[in-house]
């Protein structure tokens, strides 16, 4: 009989320990997941998700989120609730009746200070700026790692020398930047990168998606050095 007891007891006790076990092995997993996450988004590896606006053909959607929009006035502290949505191009806000909405150039964004559940948007113009309130975790994040793979797109733009057939075109460039993931295809670079024709221009490589390839300014030398 105390046997019996003694058992029904340690049963007990085990069910306990392997539902703690579980409970520590899959809290350790979810942290590992949110870490790979948040080193995805710095080098700008960005899911896309789906938005209720009509964007461009070109335009995808990283981020679209309820959010209280905080700014500090004169007459004291402004909040406005309503859907903050980011694009590759462009920040919504959208409030429920329309007034108070606005829409800016990502190119905008001069910095992201993540404070806690919050962030705090500094843009070059006077729209935009101030404090965002929203329980998607990282969107300070997201905005910021959207604004500077969108710089280095024009900063690319801007370099470009050579005759306009040479050209590749915004669109193609923002689908191999997406495929390649802002990143060198050879090395895994995220700096100093360039459009590259994998077959070049010179011997009948076209302009299309599938002949570009993003590559480091290093790599892109080797590889020159090489053709
Ligand atoms: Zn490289």
């Amino acid at each position: 009989m105390l046997k019996g007891i003694k058992k029904a007891f340690d049963d007990v006790k085990k069910s306990i320990e392997d539902s703690q076990r579980l409970r520590r092995e899959a809290e350790e997993e979810q942290r590992r997941q949110e870490a790979e996450y948040i080193a995805s988004l710095r080098q700008g590896r960005i899911p896309t998700v789906q938005s209720s606006l009509l964007l461009n053909p070109s335009e995808f959607c990283y981020l679209e989120a309820p959010v209280t929009y905080r700014r500090e006035l004169k007459s004291g502290t402004q909040d406005t609730k309503g859907i903050l949505t980011v694009t590759n191009t462009r920040i919504f806000f959208t409030t429920p009746n329309g007034s108070g909405s606005w829409k800016i150039n990502i190119d905008n964004v001069m910095a992201v200070n993540p404070l806690g559940a919050q962030f705090e948007l500094k843009m070059g113009g006077a729209k935009g700026s101030g404090f965002f309130i929203t329980p998607v975790p990282h969107a300070g994040l997201i905005i910021e790692s959207a604004a500077k793979l969108s710089k280095r797109l024009m900063v690319m733009y801007s370099d470009e020398q050579g005759p306009k057939s040479r050209k590749i075109s915004q669109e193609v460039r923002v689908m191999v930047w997406q495929r390649d993931q802002g990143r060198c295809v050879e090395c895994g670079a995220s700096e100093y990168l360039e459009f590259d024709h994998i077959i070049p221009f010179s011997k009948g490589g076209g302009n299309t998606e599938a002949n570009i390839q993003l590559l480091c300014r290093n790599c892109n030398l080797r590889k020159s050095n090489k053709i």
